[in-house]
């Protein structure tokens, strides 16, 4: 009883807007401004020369703190978006449901976002459920670190100091590697249900555990998801399937109960009976590409996902009498039909998808002329990276994927003697014609087990 009182009292204490945050110097935290982004710097030293508070905040700062290269960098500041748009010439306001301000230089973008009031201390509007819908009140520094999500994410770097403020005891949380939220977990959950994929998403990619009182009440709230635009959860799908440790997030997600009958992708990806060691292949190899810094494309790894859906439609068609080629089309639009419209997929993505299906028959005629033209396809390489998982995975025999690799590779005679000596017709599936079939490991990249080159699965272009 006395316990749970004190849980409560300290509870509130902690929700409630901190007046003093701890300053933490260079010595303690280690990370010198000469290992963050200088545009990042020059953006702080911008508006600070013009009399704002402005600081590096959010991923950044707990990357470095963790070890991590940041992937991108945020600025929070006292100064208006106006105020910020003024300031630098390469600049635009971007107003979703916040207004934040993209400072543009060279390849990178800074996103700077002006400091927010608490919903404590400003009216937000909130559905039945308590998300918010809308608020875009500006406030203080220590308001703004009791918004952000988790304790990690609410540290604020100072590249003209090299101090870090520390509002929530976010430093102490990284170096015990907990993931702690910020407030009542019940209550921020509700207010945005899509911290729930957050904590997954951050814990699998920093490894750091979520707090008890965070993980606990995800697997009763994961039904709230329902109520997040599609749109958005896309999004954040995205950022977890791009983080470089899709496998490990989804087995996360499947751990906590988050992954089925609310994200309709995520159903898709691990309910698939038929298709689960393709999918499971391509997160593998995606995460492998991003982690070496390689080019992924949505549109790849979405072909992938639904690829056995499409397979089955148009093993079906094909066995009702239609020709392989208007088959395969039909089975596309059908699959495309009924999830794109769910996962909110954009039709840049679908267009994409629908591409790389589209070659696969053409891999199985190594006749005349088709094989030129097939290589000379913008497309190809992604192509044939797809025929190649398709392989990995068992589905057709790896003959295939070996001989376009021998002949794309090969010179003129020695691609009329391919051809001649190439079976004619369907690729064979893989239980016909099984050759030595590698085991299911880890690391079957696409450019380790072949001599082709390290070319990029497919420019990104979203
Ligand atoms: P990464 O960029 O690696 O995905 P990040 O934490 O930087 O991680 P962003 O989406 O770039 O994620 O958000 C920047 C910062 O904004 C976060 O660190 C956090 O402080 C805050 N933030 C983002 N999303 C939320 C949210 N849903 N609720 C509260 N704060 C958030
Ligand atoms: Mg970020």
């Amino acid at each position: 009883m006395i316990r749970k009182l004190l849980r409560k009292v300290f509870r509130r204490t902690e929700s409630a807007v901190p007046s003093e945050p701890a300053l933490i110097s260079v010595d303690r935290h280690g990370i010198r401004r000469e290992q963050l982004s200088p545009v990042a710097c020059k953006v702080c030293s911008v508006l600070q020369e013009n009399g704002h508070a402005a600081y590096i905040v959010g991923g950044a700062v707990r990357d470095l703190l963790i070890g991590h290269p940041p992937k991108d960098y945020d600025v929070a500041t006292s100064a208006t978006p106006e105020q910020v748009r003024a300031l630098f010439r390469r600049s635009r306001i971007i107003g979703r449901r916040f207004k934040i301000v993209h400072v543009m230089s060279g390849r990178e973008t800074i996103e700077v976002s002006t400091f927010r009031a608490s919903h404590d201390t400003e009216a937000s509007q909130t559905d039945e459920h308590g998300r918010v819908l809308r608020d875009n009140v500006y406030g203080n520094q220590a308001e703004d670190a009791t918004r952000r999500d988790f304790t990690a994410n609410a540290l604020y770097y100072d590249p003209s100091n090299e101090t870090i403020v520390d509002y929530h005891h976010g430093v102490a949380d990284i170096r015990q590697k907990t993931l702690r939220m910020i407030g009542d977990p019940r209550a921020r959950y509700r207010e945005d249900p899509v911290r729930m994929l957050r904590a997954v998403r951050l814990g699998a990619k920093l490894g750091l555990v979520i707090a008890p009182d965070a993980r606990t009440p995800i697997r009763e709230m994961a039904v709230l998801l329902e109520n997040v635009p599609a749109a958005r959860l896309f999004d954040e799908m995205l950022k977890l399937l791009f983080s470089g440790y899709a496998v490990k997030c989804l087995q996360q997600l499947r751990a906590e109960g988050l992954h089925h009958g609310l994200l309709p992708l995520l159903d898709v990806i691990l309910e698939q009976p038929l298709g689960e060691r393709f999918v499971w292949l391509s997160l593998e190899n995606t995460d492998d590409r991003v982690r070496a810094d390689k080019s992924v494309s949505p549109g790849f790894l979405f072909a992938t996902l639904l690829w056995h859906e499409v397979l089955a439609s148009w093993v079906q068609r094909k066995k009702d009498g239609e020709q392989a080629q208007p088959a395969l089309f039909s089975a596309m639009d059908d699959v495309l039909d009924s999830q794109a419209r769910k996962l909110a997929i954009t039709r840049r993505i679908a267009a994409d998808i629908k591409e790389i299906w589209a070659l696969q028959p053409r891999f199985e005629k190594r006749t005349g002329r088709s094989p030129y033209r097939l290589i000379e396809q913008p497309r190809y390489r992604a192509g044939w990276d797809f025929l190649k998982l398709r392989a990995e995975s068992g589905e057709i025999d790896m003959e295939v994927v070996t001989w376009w690799d021998d002949f794309a590779h090969a010179g003129h005679d020695q691609r009329e003697a391919l051809i001649n000596r190439a079976p004619s017709g369907e690729a064979a599936p893989a239980k016909k014609r099984r050759r030595r079939r590698k085991p299911a490991s880890r690391n079957q990249d696409t450019a380790d087990t072949t001599r082709s080159t390290d070319a990029p699965v497919e420019a990104t272009g979203d």
